[in-house]
């Protein structure tokens, strides 16, 4: 059955889709022809022999005659009814019987036998194939996940069932592919699974169930896999897969810490031992309006700031930069010095956070401030099945009055969390327009949406694909790599060998790649020293760890890394 459905869908895609168009047109003309002809038989019956006929009679004898059936059982008795009758007949074996099945053969079955013979997917890697990421399940996230395989050149290939996307996959985007059943154990083997480095299930959950029991059934690989209902997560663990990832909670909790300037130690984002990255926005401290050098952080708490993040561009900052009220600094320092800045920011002014869009990622995010506890309103235009915890204001986010009538105006974030990015545009410019001064974060369903959400006026966004894709390139490295704000990376590496010896100075990482080394931490010491000046001497076997943006991350690695 699936594989007459996948036929069948080949007619909805691409030329063949378009010709669908042809056919619908020309069989538009046919019926009208025969409409026309009907109506003509009908006219020449009254006017030439005096005899009487429905319309009904018209199309029939129509149809019998132009399929040269020709019943016999209504015929005209006159010169100009056989020219008519002899026309018709003619017109009906050149359109439905020589152009119709000519033009379905040239333009659908030609084409598609054509692919079937020009195009055989492969159906097993070679044997020996070792060390590469087996992927089920393409989307926008494993895409993503792709292009940063294919940056650091890891091998992969991707598992598809349907001939027609395995051709597609191959190539029109250069992938490696292998056809067959993602359940099917011989294909499971025939990919090589017991030597691949990490095997990548990203179905529907029942299917990546299915998938992890199949693998476990033939090896012992590490399994990860994305989970839609977090519920899920302890079936999938049990199936047999390693590492089970709820991207939508993590993508709500990502929104949610971004939104709020509640307490400094709600912003950490990832930790290097002792030492911990926090993103904080200006705006919740002190230093609103200061440069770097009169707001002495460092000085006042220990921390040290190791990037600024402005409506999307990430700078490292210098004495001199000026503490927007708009940015978010990126810290790193202990867990003291943080709650020393905290004391330091004093009293809160009243938090209030609007989410717009009551789906799985706005649902968690709720429940992210729900636990800080930081008060918040739910926007959303209809009812989530799935949740019985939270009542929200039931509207449409893009009606001014929905949102005004709920309090907007006292809201100091939103996040805009719906399913449709020009919905999430939308609401980002409504939001920017009404409170210039809100916090905004939004949500990117699509990666080609993130620039237009930062012009919309967005101060954060995050986009699920990266998000996603980060979470699983972490994963594989089994790197404790922070994946921050979409474009800053904070990521651990071990000291290039051919830096050891040299100062910080003297290695220009930051001039050759763009990066900053954030930390430093000597071989066999579990602290890393934050910010350490310029002329560190770097020493063998050390670990570096450094800010910089995903292609800055790349440039470092081709500099330093894969040479
Ligand atoms: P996810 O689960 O990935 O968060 P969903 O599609 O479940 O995505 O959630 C999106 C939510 O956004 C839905 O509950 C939908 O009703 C809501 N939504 C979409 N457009 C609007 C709008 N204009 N106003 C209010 N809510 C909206
Ligand atoms: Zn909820």
């Amino acid at each position: 059955m699936k594989t007459i459905a996948s036929e069948l869908a080949y007619f909805l895609r691409g030329r063949a889709r378009k010709n669908l168009k042809v056919l619908f047109l020309y069989c538009s003309f046919l019926i009208v022809m025969t409409l026309i002809y009907a109506v003509l038989f009908r006219a020449l019956m009254w006017n030439l022999e005096g005899r009487e006929f429905s319309f009904i009679a018209g199309v029939y004898w129509t149809i019998t005659v132009m399929t040269t059936l020709g019943f016999g059982d209504i015929t005209f008795h006159s010169d100009l009814g056989y020219i008519f009758a002899t026309l018709v007949t003619i017109s009906g074996v050149v359109f439905l019987l020589i152009i119709l099945p000519f033009g379905m053969i040239s333009l659908f079955l030609a084409p598609w036998i054509e692919d079937r013979l020009r195009y055989r997917p492969t159906y097993e890697l070679p044997e020996g194939t070792a060390g590469h990421v087996v992927i089920f399940g393409i989307d926008a996230t494993t895409r993503a996940f792709i292009r940063k395989l294919q940056a650091r050149g890891f091998p992969f290939v991707v598992v598809t069932p349907d001939h027609d996307e395995a051709m597609k996959l191959e190539e029109d985007e250069g992938l490696r592919v292998v056809c067959g059943s993602p359940t099917d154990v011989k294909v499971v083997a025939a990919v090589r699974s017991a030597s691949a480095r990490y095997i990548i299930a990203n179905l529907s959950d029942s299917e990546n169930v299915n998938i992890c029991l199949t693998v476990r059934s033939y090896c012992q690989t590490p399994i990860a896999t994305l989970v839609e209902d977090s519920e899920h997560a302890s079936l999938l663990h049990l199936s047999g897969a390693n590492q089970v990832i709820p991207l939508h909670k993590l993508l709500g909790r990502y929104l949610a810490v971004r939104s709020t300037t509640c307490g400094a130690l709600a912003h950490v984002l990832d930790s290097f031992g002792d030492l911990k990255i926090a993103e904080i926005p200006v705006h919740g401290t002190p230093f609103s309006g200061q440069t770097l050098e009169e707001a002495k952080i460092r000085q006042q708490t220990g921390l040290a700031v190791i990037g600024i993040w402005e409506r999307g561009t990430l700078t490292m900052p210098t004495r001199e930069t000026v503490l927007e009220d708009t940015a978010l600094m990126v810290l790193a320092g202990t867990r003291e010095q943080l709650r020393t800045l905290e004391h330091l920011a004093g009293e809160k002014e009243e938090d209030l956070i609007f989410i717009l869009g009551h789906g799985r990622i706005g649902c968690a995010a709720a429940h992210f401030l729900e636990h800080k506890p930081v008060p918040f309103i739910l926007v959303d235009r209809q009812e989530n099945s799935s949740c019985s915890e939270h009542v929200p204001i039931y509207g449409d986010a893009t009606i001014r009055n929905t949102l005004m009538s709920a309090g907007f105006n006292r809201a100091k974030g939103v996040i805009v969390t719906t399913n449709n990015d020009n919905t999430n545009v939308f609401l980002t410019l409504a939001s920017r327009h009404m409170q210039p001064h809100i916090r905004i974060v939004a949500r990117a369903n699509s990666e080609e949406n993130v620039d237009q959400l930062y012009a919309a006026g967005a101060d954060f966004v995050v986009s699920n694909a990266s998000v996603g894709a980060g979470i699983l390139l972490n994963v594989l490295e089994a790197k404790a790599s922070a994946f921050l704000t979409e474009g800053i990376n904070v990521f651990r590496r071990s000291l290039p060998e051919t830096l050891a010896g040299q100062t910080i100075a003297d290695s220009r990482i930051r001039l050759r790649t763009g990066c900053s080394i954030v930390a430093l931490a000597s071989a066999g010491e579990s602290d890393p020293k934050v910010s350490p000046p310029p002329e560190t001497r770097l020493e063998a076997g050390s670990n570096l760890i450094l800010i910089g943006t995903p292609e800055q991350e790349e440039a470092f690695d081709a500099v330093f890394v894969n040479d």
